[in-house]
C-alpha cells in the first residue's frame, strides 16, 4: 500500500504550527488576523511533481489562475516554466503584470466579451478555448479586424460525470460548458468559414476535485476518438488540452498522486507522438494551490446554547466562502497545541457575518479553545482569497507568503477607505 499524505509544509514543531520555518503565531502577532498564509515551497513542489510525472510528454502546464491569482505566486510559477490558464480580461491583466509568456497562456470561459477577445489577441496569447459558436464568430471577427490568424481549441463536452460536488462538474451534457461532439465535429469540418482562425486544438475540462483517474480516462478516450475523426477529415489537431480538476486531500480523500495520474493517463497516448504531432496541455489549479495555503483566524469567543456550542472567529464566509457555497470541509487546527491534556470541545466554528451559512466548520472536535486562540483553517490556497468579498463591509484580508525562514506581505489588508473607493453620495437624488 502506498502511503498517501497531504504534502505540504505546514507542520507542528513541538506544540507550534509552522509554515516552512516560520511559526504561524509570529506572523499573526505582526500582521493581525485574519490572513491567508501561503507556503511558496509547497506551491513549487506541487508544480514540480506534476512536471516530473508528465516529463515523458513534456506538456505545457498552465496554472489555472482562478484558483489563486496572487501576483507573487504567478510570478514564481511562471519563473519555473508554468503557463497560465485564464478566464477573464482581469486575469489577462494580472498575467501581463507578472510578465508571463503570452505564448503559454490559454483562455477559457463560457462568456468572453469583444473587448476581452481583442485584448487577448493583441497580447498574442497561445490559444482560446472556445465554448460556443457565437464565441467562435466573435474571435474570427476580432482576428479579422486585427489582421491576424488566431489559434483556437474547441472545448468538447465529453459527457462524463465525475463524482464530485454538483456545482463543480463541468463535463456532463447538462452543463453549460463546451460543445457536444456532433456540433464540434461540424465546426472542424466547416473551419473554412472562419478564415482568421486556426483550429489548432481540442480542450476538455470535466470538473474539479476529482480524486480518481477513471473519469479523466473516459474523457480523454473520447477526446482522442474525436481527434482521430477530425484528423481523418483533414484537420490537423496540434494540441490536446486535458484541463484541470485533479483532487486534493481536504479530510480523508485518497486522491491520485501526480505520478499515479500520469501513469494512468500517459499510456492512452501510446499511438500519438506527444513530442511532435500532438502537444499536451494541462490546466491544474487546486492541485497546485489547494494545500499550499491556509487561513489564520482568531477566536473572538465561545458560546454555548442548549443544543450546541459555537466557536466564534474573526474570519467569515466573506473571507472563505467554500464551506457555505459547496459545503466544503476544511480541517481546523490549533496554531498552538494546548499544554494540558484538556478535554476537547465539540462545536461549530462560525464567523461574524449575518447569515446562517456563515460557518467554517460544523461539529468539530477542537482542543479546549478560549478567546484569543489562533486557529488555522487548512487547505485554503485554492478558491480561498480569490472568492473573498467585502460582504458586511469587511475589508479583505492580507495574503502573506513564506519562503524558508522569512515571511512577506504579498497583498496588504484592505483599509476602510478601500471599502468606499469609487463611491460617492449622489447629491442629485437626495
Ligand atoms: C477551473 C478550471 C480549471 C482548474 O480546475 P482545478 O479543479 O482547480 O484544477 C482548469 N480549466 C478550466 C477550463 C477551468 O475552468
Amino acid at each position: 500500500m502506498t502511503l498517501r499524505r497531504r504534502m505540504h509544509r505546514f507542520q507542528y514543531q513541538g506544540r507550534e504550527l509552522f509554515c516552512e520555518q516560520v511559526p504561524v503565531s509570529r506572523i499573526a502577532h505582526k500582521i493581525g488576523t485574519p490572513f491567508y498564509l501561503y507556503s511558496m515551497g509547497t506551491f513549487l513542489d506541487h508544480f514540480e511533481k506534476l512536471k516530473k510525472a508528465f516529463a515523458p510528454a513534456n506538456p505545457l502546464i498552465c496554472f489555472s489562475m482562478k484558483a489563486n491569482s496572487s501576483l507573487t505566486i504567478l510570478k514564481a510559477l511562471a519563473a519555473k516554466g508554468a503557463g497560465l490558464d485564464i478566464v477573464s480580461g482581469g486575469e489577462l491583466f494580472r498575467a501581463q503584470r507578472v510578465g508571463a509568456d503570452p505564448q503559454k497562456i490559454v483562455y477559457a470561459s463560457v462568456g468572453k466579451t469583444e473587448t476581452e477577445i481583442e485584448e487577448a489577441i493583441r497580447s498574442r496569447i497561445l490559444m482560446f478555448n472556445v465554448e460556443s459558436i457565437p464565441e467562435l464568430e466573435a474571435i474570427n471577427a476580432a482576428a479579422c479586424r486585427l489582421k491576424t490568424i488566431q489559434k483556437v481549441a474547441i472545448r468538447l463536452n465529453p459527457d462524463v460525470t465525475p463524482t464530485t460536488h454538483d456545482y463543480i462538474t463541468t463535463g456532463a451534457k447538462q452543463n453549460k460548458f463546451g460543445l457536444d461532439a456532433r456540433t464540434a465535429t461540424q465546426l472542424f469540418m466547416e473551419s473554412y468559414r472562419y478564415p482568421f482562425l486556426r483550429f489548432a486544438g481540442v480542450h476538455i475540462h470535466i470538473g474539479s476535485q476529482i480524486t480518481n483517474a477513471k473519469p479523466f480516462i473516459a474523457a480523454i478516450k473520447r477526446a482522442l476518438t474525436f481527434i482521430d475523426n477530425v484528423r481523418f477529415g483533414g484537420n490537423p489537431v496540434e494540441f490536446l488540452n486535458i484541463g484541470g480538476g485533479l483532487g486534493i486531500i481536504y479530510s480523508k480523500e485518497k486522491p491520485q498522486t501526480a505520478k499515479d495520474f500520469a501513469d494512468k493517463i500517459l499510456p492512452l497516448f501510446k499511438d500519438y507522438d506527444l513530442k511532435k504531432s500532438l502537444k499536451l496541455v494541462l490546466e491544474p489549479g487546486r492541485f497546485i494551490a489547494g494545500n499550499s495555503g491556509m487561513l489564520v483566524t482568531k477566536v473572538l469567543g465561545v458560546k454555548h446554547s442548549d443544543a450546541k456550542s459555537f466557536v466564534i472567529v474573526d474570519a467569515g464566509m466573506n473571507d472563505l466562502i467554500r464551506p457555505a457555497f459547496y459545503g466544503a470541509y476544511h480541517d481546523i487546527l490549533s496554531v498552538r497545541k494546548k499544554n494540558k491534556k484538556s478535554s476537547g470541545l465539540r462545536a461549530d466554528v462560525v464567523g461574524p457575518i449575518c447569515e446562517s451559512s456563515d460557518f467554517l466548520g460544523k461539529d468539530r472536535l477542537l482542543a479546549a479553545v478560549e478567546t484569543g486562540d489562533l486557529l488555522a483553517v487548512m487547505s485554503c490556497g485554492a478558491y480561498g482569497f480569490v472568492m473573498s468579498s467585502n460582504y458586511n463591509s469587511r475589508p479583505r484580508v492580507p495574503e502573506i507568503v513564506v519562503k524558508g525562514g522569512r515571511f512577506f506581505v504579498a497583498k496588504k489588508r484592505e483599509t476602510r477607505m478601500d471599502l468606499i473607493r469609487g463611491e460617492k453620495i449622489v447629491a442629485e437624488v437626495l
